[in-house]
This record gives C-alpha cells, structure tokens and sequence, in this order.
C-alpha cells in the first residue's frame, strides 16, 4: 500500500464495482491528478472483480500520482449466489468489502475527502468517525438524481407498488416518469434488492456535495429544478456539482479492435451502426434471433458486439464483464455471418467502445442506454437506437428520445414478447438513412460542441470541479 501522507493533498475515491461506476470515477480521480495536483487513491472493490474491471484499474496509461489500491477480497462465497439479483449481490459484496475501509483510510494517512460511489453509503459512517468530508458521485443522469431525491418521500406516502400507480411520478420541477419506465430495483418494494437499494439511496443529503456527470446544456430542467425547486431544499439537498461529461478517454486496445478499426476505415463517414448492450446487458434467444434478422434485413452496415444469450436475466454478464468470450456462430441464426460479410462485423462478449464511437465512419449506435454508453455517445456526436434493458435504462431511454431529441426507440407490438425483425429493420434504417436519423444526428453534433466547451477552461463542468479543488485544498490537514 503507497503511504499518501507524504503528499500535500490527498483524496480517497471509492467507486462500487461495475464498469459504469468505475469509469466515470476513475476519469473525475485522473482530472484531479492532472488539472488539480491532487494526490488520490483509488479504493479498488477487488471481490468478483471482473477482467475488463482489472485491465482498466491496471493500465500503464494510468497518471502518476493516481494510486488503485485493490481492497482484501472479502470471501461472499456463503452470502451470494447466482439467483441474487445483481443489485442485492452487489449491496453484499460491498458491505463486506469494506469491512476495512477505516483501517485502509488510516493506513493511508487520512485523506481530505472522501467521494464514494452511490451504492458506498458505508462511506458516510467512517467518514463522520474519522472527520473527513464525504462526497457522492452521483453516475446516473442529473433527472436520475432528482428522481432519486425524491424518492424516500415517494417510499413514505405511496401505499402499495409504485408500478401500480395509475399516474406518472411527478418528481418535483422534472418531467413526469411513465410507471413501465421504473427501475427495476424499485418494481418490488419487498424483495431484498429493494431493501438493498433504498438502503443507500436514502442517504443522500448526508453527503457534503453530490457530483454529477453531466452538463448544463444537455439536463437543464432537472439541474435548475434540484437547485431552485423548494421540495429540494426542503430535503436539505446538498450542493450539486455538474462536472461532466466524463467519459473514458484512452483505453487499451485488443488485436481484434484494431482489425475492426481497421475495417472502419474503409467506410464512409457516418455510414456504420456499432452495436453494445453495455458491460452486462444480454438477450434473451428469441430477441438474439429476431435481432439478427432485423439487422440483416435492413441491409445496413454494422458491427455488433455479441454475447451469448440468457433467457433468465438481462444483465447476464455484469459480474463477468468481458470474461465470457465464444464463438457467436453457435448461437446466432445459421449462415448469419457468413451472409452479412463485409456489410458487417460481430464481435464476441466486449469491444474497447469509445474508440469505435470516436471513429468518423461511426453513424448511429444501438445501446441499452446505460449513462456511460450514452453520454459517450452524445460526445462523439452519435445518434442512437435506444434499447433498454435493466436499471434506470428505461428512464434515459425516455428521456434520450423524448426530452432530448438524439435517439428512437423501437416498439414492442401488442402481446409480443420480443421486438420482431420488422421493427428492428424500421428503425436501423430510420436512424442510418431517414430524415429522423438525420435530425438525431444533427442535434448529437450540436450537444457534442456544447460538452466540449463545458470541459474547457471556463466552462460549466470545469468550474465546479475546480471550485470544490480549492475548498479542499483550503482545509486543514486531517489529525
Ligand atoms: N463498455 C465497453 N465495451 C463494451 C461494453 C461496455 O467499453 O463492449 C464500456 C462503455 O464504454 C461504458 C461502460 O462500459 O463506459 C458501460 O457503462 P454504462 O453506464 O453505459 O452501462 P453499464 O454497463 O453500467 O450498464
């Protein structure tokens, strides 16, 4: 463990894990390094960690002066299995992970905050034990976070299932969220996901300031709703630093990247449809099938990245993320690779994502609309087909196409199980070659302009973090 009391100014960043937790935590850890002269330490939840998770904590590119420190494995072999759903498994897996975090902060020399991620809340207890301030980095979208503000009020008057709510919730100042659109961990207030979750995202306003990734043009009515709307402060809502879009920056690159990039290269620009259900999203093999055939149908170019099917979940490979690497031909419909050669490729399990969504030739992506994958998106001007699968994907799915005018989502038809090829070969062709497509496009380049100033010095995303740098830098040594 590298001693951190030598450095003038240390902080500690605890992210849960997940890739869509660990990537926006890991890039606001390398603006502190490198904009700040912070020294910070990056508590790594080791248990169940996942391959991608480990390459990207491990990577050479990594500054100096940003140290992961991989916490003991806790052994959860007798509290977990594989019926858990993820968010009860998660909750276990950090709360016996952190078991040590006190020890680790001291060992450390204590830091002068501490920003824990939203399922961390352990954070909150150690930090007051020890008199550090502790922050959240809020990884969801600002409405998530509005959402999320008002939800213990929603727990305390709502009787009941929130789902069978027969209106929208109104969340205070915010667009009303359509019932279907609920996260999942919140459809079934008695199971122990629920229990899991409300557990942490209750706690809230006891952090000393809530980070969010995003910025002020793309989520301005939630942003002024959380800081002006009196039911915020009512709450006692802590002060709200939008410091986004932070996305993953350089990432290293696997021999069949640089195949597909290569491949890229050849098309024309705005021409290929690049495909990723996330770290963990999967579907089910009726959807996989119907899936394929509305691809090939639609005659557009493409490159897929593939995982094997799971009928029980869709987030099948969220603690195995990159692991579960196959040969796609066993599950994709018969001469399906062989029919599409050269209009389009499939990648098996994982696919370095920013790289291929940076790339010119990059024209529209189909994503399950995790907040990384979108806010990846709109900086690199990508306009997307919205497929929800799990979490709050249903919310931003909403609110991508509705609110925010850059993605289409396809439609379910009456009693279906799955979407059917017909619709998929609709939208694929609407968002690639349709007027609508077009108007997606052009307002994902407007948006991608505005993150960049946002970032720039000066800019609405900049001065925040700068200004929470100096309050840290202000305080006195922890003793
Ligand atoms: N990702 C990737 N390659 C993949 C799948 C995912 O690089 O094949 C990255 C993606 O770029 C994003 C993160 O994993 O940074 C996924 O985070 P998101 O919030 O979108 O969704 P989650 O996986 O947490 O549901």
């Amino acid at each position: 463990m590298v001693l951190a009391e030598s450095y003038e100014h240390h902080v500690a960043v605890l992210p849960s894990p997940g890739m869509g937790h660990i990537v926006p935590l890991l890039e606001l850890s390398k603006r502190l390094v490198v904009h700040h002269g912070f020294h910070v330490s990056f508590l790594n939840i080791t248990t169940e960690a996942s391959p991608a998770q480990t390459d990207l904590l491990h990577s050479p590119s990594l500054p100096l002066g940003l140290h992961v420190i991989d916490l003991p494995p806790a052994d959860v072999s007798s509290l977990v299995n594989e019926e858990m759903l993820v968010l009860h498994r998660l909750g276990v897996i950090v709360e016996e992970s952190l078991r040590c975090l006190k020890s680790v902060l001291i060992q450390l020399g204590k830091p002068k905050a501490l920003i824990i991620d939203l399922f961390c809340t352990q954070g909150f207890d150690v930090g007051k034990q020890l008199s550090i301030p502790v922050y959240t980095f809020f990884t969801p979208s600002a409405a998530f976070c509005a959402f999320t503000l008002y939800h213990p009020t929603m727990d305390r008057e709502v009787e009941g299932e929130f789902i069978d709510l027969l209106e929208p919730v109104q969340v205070p100042g915010c667009f009303p969220v359509r019932t279907e659109d609920l996260l999942d961990q919140i459809r079934n207030r008695k199971n122990d996901e629920y229990r899991y979750y409300f557990g942490h995202v209750r706690r809230l306003c006891e952090a000393a300031g809530i980070f969010l990734n995003s910025w002020e043009d793309l989520e301005p009515v939630p942003l002024k709703a959380i800081r002006e709307n009196p039911f915020y402060q009512k709450i006692s809502t802590p002060p709200v630093y939008p410091m986004g879009p932070l996305i993953k920056e350089h990432e290293p690159l696997t021999k069949i990247d640089v195949e597909c990039l290569a491949w890229l290269d050849e098309q024309p620009p705005d021409s290929v449809l690049f495909i990723v259900l996330g770290s963990g999203g999967t579907l089910s093999s009726q959807q996989l099938t119907e899936f394929a055939w509305g691809l090939e149908l639609s005659q557009q170019r493409f490159i897929w990245v593939v995982r094997k099917p799971t009928d029980a979940t869709a987030s099948g490979t969220f603690f195995n993320v990159g692991g579960d690497v196959n040969d796609p031909r066993a599950y994709l419909p018969e001469g399906f690779v062989e029919r599409t050669r050269g209009v389009g490729l499939v990648v098996p399990s994982w696919a370095s994502q920013v790289a291929f969504l940076r790339h010119p030739s990059t024209g529209g992506f189909l994503s399950h609309c995790g907040w990384n994958s979108s806010l990846e998106s709109i900086t690199y001007g990508v306009p997307m087909i919205a497929w929800p699968l799990y979490a709050e994907q249903r919310m931003n799915a909403t609110m991508l196409a509705e609110e925010v005018g850059v993605a289409v989502k396809p439609v379910k038809g009456n009693g279906k199980t799955v979407i059917d090829r017909e619709e998929i070969e609709r939208v694929v062709r609407l968002l690639m070659e349709g007027e609508q497509g077009k108007a997606m496009r052009s307002k994902a380049k407007k948006l991608q302009e505005s993150a960049t100033n946002a970032l720039n010095t000066g800019g609405s995303s900049c001065d925040p973090l700068s200004r929470v740098a100096k309050q840290w830098k202000d305080l006195p040594a922890p003793m």
